[in-house]
């Protein structure tokens, strides 16, 4: 009966064709591409405005109902399957780019906005600008990943791309709509400050907060020439000082560094690809110098890219997947660590012994951000996902490891429940009493995504 009534206060607010609660419909919402088990959904619903979702979480609120805000679904760790069932709001339908300012270089979007359209766009309309892009697939949106603070190649000269974030628009858990940055007194949405910032309740926060329904990011100008420098290290203890006198030198664009026991001629090394760019031929040159005295004498051998890797190299976004152990039935999760960088070679060291521990082949990456301030290590688990047996060695590993990072000192990035319930285990008392308090207070229903984030 309560279906019913939900079922069709929903089809008035979003119409009949954008609201489902067919069991084939919510199948595929039931579960991501990551390990997580799947988790029941009882509606979907595919709001086209702020308003619409208004209405939504008004019902919400009257039915004591959860909500789950998803964009891509492509976090691999589970966050956009519902904890607790309840609706799930597909943000796709908002899916406008508003505006592009060239001159403060910003871009203000819906908050349903792929990075694949967002790509294509600015190619087409202002080739001289680009967005910050995750090696995700282009049908993960810019919310989605600018709210997880993702990263991508302009991670190393702007930081993560949640720091990129100029304002938000949010729909809250009461239905009050509230502007965040200098939006909340400006046409422009060029800046976050300075006023008190509070775009950081949103970031991380896994939509327990609200909904992001509109926002601005940065675009940055777009480089005419750009190479990979390519090296190779035999001692994990030798990462650390070769990085700090890469990012001394200041130009890279972006650093990654990885082993894979996978082609035969990378085990037991550690690859290392600095990206530079530049105005000229001339200009890559030179810094392409730059970078072989800093591998040479850093006991990090210089290797040539050959032809046919080249140009998978220089693709942005990179096609991530393609690193991974993929064997058959394509399932990969990987922890993504924020870890200090002394900590780099034990976590290299330590997440392989994860992987041979369960049998798997090692297959750990990493990229700087900030200079040398953070480096999200990436330790990535494949399994075939047909069967169960397979997906549970995964999960096992993804613990142990998020047991790792904390050990080293590290966070566990878009940390999937098991993850979550590690860190608050762990985490400031303070900390969490304020994040208590900040979610009864904004959500006194508890209506959104509750479960994450979840203190007792
Ligand atoms: C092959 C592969 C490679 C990847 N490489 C990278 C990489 O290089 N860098 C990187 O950063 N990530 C990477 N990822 C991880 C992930 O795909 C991205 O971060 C992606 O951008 C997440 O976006 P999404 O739209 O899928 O988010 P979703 O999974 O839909 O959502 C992410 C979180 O944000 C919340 N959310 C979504 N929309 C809203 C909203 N409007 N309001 C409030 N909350 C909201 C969701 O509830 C969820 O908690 C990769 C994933 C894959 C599969």
């Amino acid at each position: 009966m309560i279906d019913t009534i939900i079922i069709e206060r929903l089809r008035e607010i979003v119409g009949v064709k954008y609201v489902t609660n067919n069991k084939e419909d919510l199948y595929i919402y039931t579960k991501d591409p990551g390990a997580s088990l799947p988790r029941p959904v009882d509606f979907v619903v595919m709001p086209h405005t702020k308003e619409e979702i208004q209405e939504i979480i008004k019902l919400a609120n009257d039915k004591k109902i959860s909500i789950t805000p998803m964009g891509g679904g492509l976090t691999l760790s589970g966050l956009v399957i519902p904890i607790k069932g309840g609706i799930v709001i597909d943000m796709k339908r908002m899916d406008k780019i508003l505006e592009i300012n060239e001159s403060s270089r910003y871009v203000v979007l819906e908050a349903g906005v792929t990075i694949g359209k967002l790509l294509s766009y600015l190619r087409q309309h202002h080739p001289q600008l680009e967005p910050p892009v995750p090696d995700a697939p282009p049908s993960a949106t810019v919310a989605g990943n600018v709210l997880i603070h993702g990263s991508g190649y302009l991670s190393q000269r702007h930081g993560d791309h949640g720091s990129m974030i100029n304002g938000l628009e949010v729909v809250l858990p009461t239905g009050e709509i509230c502007n965040l940055g200098s939006c909340a007194l400006s046409d422009y949405w060029f800046s976050k400050g300075p006023l008190p910032d509070f775009i950081g309740l949103f970031t991380s926060s896994f939509g327990i907060l609200g909904i992001v329904t509109k926002l601005s990011i940065r675009l940055f100008p777009r480089s005419k020439y750009r190479d990979v420098v390519f090296g190779l290290l035999k001692d994990p203890r030798d990462i650390p000082e070769v990085l700090l006198e890469i990012t001394a030198v200041n130009i890279a664009e972006d650093i990654l560094l990885g082993m894979q026991d996978k082609p035969a001629w990378m085990k037991g090394y550690f690859f290392l690809m600095t990206y530079i760019t530049g105005d000229s031929e001339e200009d890559i040159q030179r810094q392409t110098k730059i970078l072989k005295k800093i591998y040479h004498k850093n006991k990090c051998r210089f290797m040539k890219v050959p032809e046919k890797f080249h140009r998978s190299y220089m693709e942005k976004p990179i096609f991530a997947a393609a690193a991974a152990d993929f064997r058959k039935g394509g399932g990969f999760e990987y922890v993504g660590a924020f870890i200090p960088l002394e900590k780099v070679p034990d976590a290299y060291l330590r997440g392989a012994e994860i992987s041979r521990k369960y049998g798997l082949i090692p297959t750990i990456g990493s990229r700087l951000m900030s200079g040398i301030h953070t480096v999200v290590v990436f330790f990535t688990y494949s399994f075939n996902r047909a069967s169960a047996e397979d997906m549970a060695t995964a999960r096992k590993a993804l613990h142990d490891t998020n047991k790792l990072t904390i050990e080293l000192g590290g966070i566990p990035w878009k940390a999937e429940l098991d993850g979550q319930k590690i860190i608050l285990e762990n985490l400031d008392s303070g900390y969490k009493s304020l994040l208590k308090k900040i979610k009864d207070t904004i959500d006194p229903n508890g209506i959104m995504n509750p479960g994450n984030w979840e203190v007792l």
